[in-house]
């Protein structure tokens, strides 16, 4: 079952659009993020849904329920659509104990009061505040107030519970704890989710599905996996960490695998292509690879997707080193591991050096640019890689 539904949502502050006529779909049960950098439009669609804004145009349903369509002039405010919402800013009652701030919504709803106490017991256990009942929530930690503000969206027991970035103000490990807190209450009270934030692996570890959004459109969907693994823009792929994106002509064609000559060098890449992906010898094209997606090659050696080049810098990350590599004139990011330069016996590498290594052409992805997958050389229409899994 579609638990909410969004067609053409358009909103505009002033002459500025902010959604540009946005269709979603989301199951019931489903944990959906919006993801995307700051102004792409996640917290309007957020708001849009929740209620807390008026949408210029579109129509919302949420549950099977139409609380919004602009063409009737339809709009049901927040309190009367029967969702949850936990905010950054936990948005707490500071004036009432965390027991009282539980019940609130249940008292709003006219629930009576035996079955108030047993909810707020039962989610004052569920987030592990059993023995805090009675604190004013103002002499709470951060990550105390935002477990209360999770137990508040669920008391009603909401069909749907919205996220607006609810973790941001919170230190890493901690971050991490709740959003495993978030992702359990998901599952345990079965409800459907949807989330904001601009945090890739906050996205990555918590959703069923991620949407990422770009000046109030969705640029790309799919599992944490596909969008993790294959963007299908320079945009996602910048977003997601892919530190490379270079751009290149097509010089060879095989089933899936495309030979790129980077523009203005010798370099020849392997990277990966849909199959049925037209891209004719000689289309321009945009690479992108991650910088822990190459391996250490024998200095001085050629091979297709073989790159020489000498360190700019050198920076130690623990686990390995991050370079900054000049390839006769483009400028690549790798991350050596240091277990491969123990199986090279090489020491640590030194701004100066030589340096060899293969792009994984299974890793090295064609992705759209901004105007489009392909460039003036191109003679055929192209069009987007499907994402394999
Ligand atoms: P952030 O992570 O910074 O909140 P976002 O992706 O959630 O970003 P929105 O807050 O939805 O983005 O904003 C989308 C666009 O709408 C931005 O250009 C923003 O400046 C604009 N905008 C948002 N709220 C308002 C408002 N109340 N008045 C005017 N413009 C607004």
């Amino acid at each position: 079952m579609t638990d909410v539904l969004v067609s053409g949502l358009t909103k505009y502050y002033g002459t500025k659009p902010a959604l540009r006529s946005l269709d979603l779909s989301i199951g019931s049960g489903e944990f959906v993020t919006l993801l995307g950098p700051s102004g792409c439009g996640k917290t309007t669609t957020l708001r849009c849904l929740a209620g807390l804004e008026r949408p210029t145009a579109g129509k919302i349903t949420l549950g099977g329920r139409v609380v919004v369509d602009t063409d009737r002039s339809l709009f049901v405010p927040p309190d009367k659509r029967h969702v949850g919402m936990v905010f950054q800013s936990y948005a707490l009652w500071p004036h009432m104990n965390v027991a009282e701030n539980i019940a609130y919504p249940l008292k709003v709803a006219r629930v009576p009061r035996p079955e108030r106490v047993s909810r707020v017991r039962e989610l004052l256990e569920a987030v592990g505040l059993t023995a805090f009942e009675r604190r004013q929530v103002t002499a709470l930690s951060g990550g105390q107030q935002q477990r209360v503000s999770l137990a508040r969206a669920l008391a009603a027991r909401p069909g749907i519970v919205f996220y607006d970035e609810p973790l941001s103000n919170l230190d890493t490990k901690l971050r991490y704890q709740m959003g495993q807190q978030v992702r359990s209450l998901h599952n345990q009270f079965e409800t459907t989710s949807v989330y904001v934030t601009h945090d890739q692996e906050e996205a990555i570890t918590l959703s069923d599905r991620i949407i990422v959004m770009n000046h109030g459109l969705i640029e790309q969907e799919g599992t944490p996996e596909e969008i993790y693994d294959r963007p299908r823009s320079a945009y996602v792929a910048d977003f997601m960490g892919f530190q490379n994106i270079v751009r290149g002509t097509v010089i060879e064609r095989g089933d899936e695998r495309v030979g790129v000559r980077l523009l203005d060098s010798e370099i020849v890449l392997g990277a990966y292509a849909d199959a049925d992906l037209s891209l004719p010898l000689g289309a321009e094209v945009t690479v992108a690879f991650r910088a822990e997606h190459v391996r250490l090659a024998p200095a001085g050696s050629v091979a297709i997707g073989r790159v020489r080049g000498t360190i700019k810098r050198t920076t130690f990350v623990g686990s390995g080193y991050n370079l900054l590599v000049d390839a006769r004139g483009t400028t690549m990011r790798i991350r050596i591991a240091r277990s491969e330069l123990d199986s090279h016996d090489l020491s640590t590498p030194a701004p100066g050096e030589e340096i060899s290594f293969d792009v994984n052409p299974r890793r090295a992805l064609i992705v759209a640019d901004e105007a489009g997958m392909s460039r003036p050389h191109a003679t055929q229409a192209v069009r987007l890689p499907a994402p394999i899994r």
